[in-house]
């Protein structure tokens, strides 16, 4: 089941080559997959070189995905399949500083809305995956004190959203599924991926050997609250003074718009600004993107990764030049000489992929469909 899963379409010979079972074993395991559903068989019978063609491949409509990204400005819900792709989403306007009560309850409404109106019944629905911008405390799946997120700390979300929908939840942060889905989608051969999430936060997701790294209490690339010499004087949202959120996040960057009188409110603010090409949101862009590039240099000397995608509201071929302005003369050639440093291609469907690629690697795991076949 694995196998199949995560190398796309096998032949049964190629199955039996790589595992090495009996051909009665992996006949009898193929087929029980091929009757439940959780696989299907594609292609013609017809014979080439001597063997059949027809492949076996993960059945991604053995069930529906709901996904639900909150954001600092919105919330995005989606029904996807199982490898992710998005049959129908909704924007919904609560954000995380909405608290936890208003927000679940707005994304439990709109995914009953989505399933009602695309006629998914309620039992074939394989869970949820819900994505915050804080740390996630991975045994609990429980905000981890969260920097930005008032009222969200040790927040049973995954309880909550089971009560409602009685499916089973997933949760994450939004940087790491963000992460997850860049690798998958975009970078599917990659060993060695960092995200870079530059909105009204900054926060990045790492997955290594194809899988997020979390650390030891969901902390790993929270990179938002490291200390930038010089800058003292600047008061972050998590309450200390010269986090790199304060001054290089698109929060710090309206308000540097603002102080040269072009009012801005938000990170959405300047996204839109840098959008419509204003020279000021591009040139105080690429200079947090210069502050950024200088953490960011540590994070590439530590875990040399293939690449480095940047995404967020921030995302912009100014923000781009700036880290690149920094993070190079900053690391060890050894460390970038292989290094590509890109833009986000998948935007904000980058967390919806990955979560569910996260529901799925939990869900259609070995064990959990073995526990399925034998009941
Ligand atoms: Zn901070």
């Amino acid at each position: 089941m694995e196998l199949i899963r995560d190398r796309g379409a096998l032949t049964r010979a190629e199955v039996l080559d790589i595992t090495g079972l009996s051909r009665m074993t992996v006949s009898g395991r193929i087929d029980a997959l091929l009757e439940s559903g959780y696989i299907v068989e594609k292609g013609t019978d017809r014979v080439t070189g001597g063997r059949p063609s027809r492949r076996l491949q993960f059945n991604t409509a053995h069930a529906a995905l709901i996904a639900a990204t909150v954001d600092t400005t919105h919330t995005t819900v989606a029904l996807t399949d199982l490898a992710g792709n998005i049959a129908a989403e909704e924007r919904i306007q609560v954000a995380v500083a909405d608290g936890p009560d208003r927000t679940l309850h707005a994304i439990i409404d709109s995914a009953r809305g989505l399933l009602e109106r695309e006629g998914v019944p309620a039992g074939q629905v394989g869970g949820i995956g819900i994505s915050v911008p804080g740390p996630v405390d991975p045994d609990t799946g429980r905000p981890s004190q969260p920097p930005i997120m008032p009222g969200w700390d040790a927040y049973p979300i995954a309880e909550h959203l089971r009560d409602a929908l009685q499916i089973p939840v997933l949760v994450a942060n939004d940087a790491d599924a963000a992460a997850l889905g860049e690798q998958r989608r975009a970078h599917p051969d990659s060993r060695s991926l960092c995200f870079i999430k530059v909105s009204s936060g900054i926060g990045t997701g790492i997955v290594l050997g194809g899988e997020v790294y979390r650390g030891a209490d969901g902390g790993a690339g929270d990179i938002g609250h490291v200390k930038i010499a010089g800058h003292d004087d600047m008061v972050c949202q998590c309450g200390a003074h010269g986090c790199l959120a304060a001054v290089a996040s698109g929060r710090a960057i309206a308000r540097s718009l603002t102080d040269i009188g072009k009012p801005a409110n938000s990170g959405s603010d300047v996204g839109a600004m840098l959008a419509a090409g204003d020279p000021d949101a591009a040139r105080l862009t690429q200079a947090a993107g210069r502050v950024i590039g200088e953490v960011v240099a540590t994070v590439v000397s530590l875990l040399n990764p293939a690449e480095v995608v940047l995404g967020g509201m921030m995302a912009s071929a100014p923000l781009l030049a700036g880290v690149r302005e920094t993070l190079y003369p900053r690391s060890l050639p050894r460390a970038t000489r292989h290094l590509t440093v890109a833009l986000s291609t998948l935007g904000e469907r980058a967390a919806i992929v990955g979560l569910a690629a996260l529901l799925v690697e939990r869900e259609y795991s070995a064990s959990a469909v073995n526990a399925a076949l034998s009941r």
